[in-house]
């Protein structure tokens, strides 16, 4: 599947500097900063700082040092939170929306790290 990434979308604006945000981490590959909408009190977004469209973009075309970073990242924010459930927290949810079907309103690959409260069935 060839992708066509739009360097407008909302997130290579905030990766150019253009739109400020709140980081939490970042690390040559990546950046996370804090959703502007948060749905739980811990809402952080993970975005690699390449040019992929949504997950399986990332997955079969970025470098393995980029993966490496991006899931390297996730674990250490879940750390930073104190989320980990076999580490005394209480637990979390990744989710990453792709397409239409997966109501994916930006076109960069982002993965929510949510947290801080029940979240609730899966499938709603
Ligand atoms: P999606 O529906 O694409 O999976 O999620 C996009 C997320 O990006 C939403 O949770 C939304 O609140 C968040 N978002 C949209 N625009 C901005 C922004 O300018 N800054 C930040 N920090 N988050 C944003």
């Amino acid at each position: 599947m060839a992708y066509t990434y739009d360097d407008q979308n909302i997130f290579a604006r905030i990766l150019r500097g253009e739109i400020p945000n709140s980081t939490v981490m970042e690390t040559e590959h990546t950046l996370a900063f804090r959703d502007i909408a948060p749905q739980a009190p811990e809402h952080v977004l993970v975005i690699p700082k390449g040019p992929y469209v949504c997950y399986d973009h990332f997955a079969l075309e970025a470098s393995d040092a980029e993966i490496a970073d991006f899931t390297r990242v996730i674990g250490r924010i879940c750390a930073q939170l104190g989320v980990q459930p076999g580490e005394g927290g209480n637990g979390y949810r990744l989710i990453a929306n792709a397409g239409n079907d997966g109501v994916q309103d930006v076109p960069h690959l982002h993965v929510h790290i949510l947290a801080g409260r029940g979240l609730g069935p899966m499938l709603a």
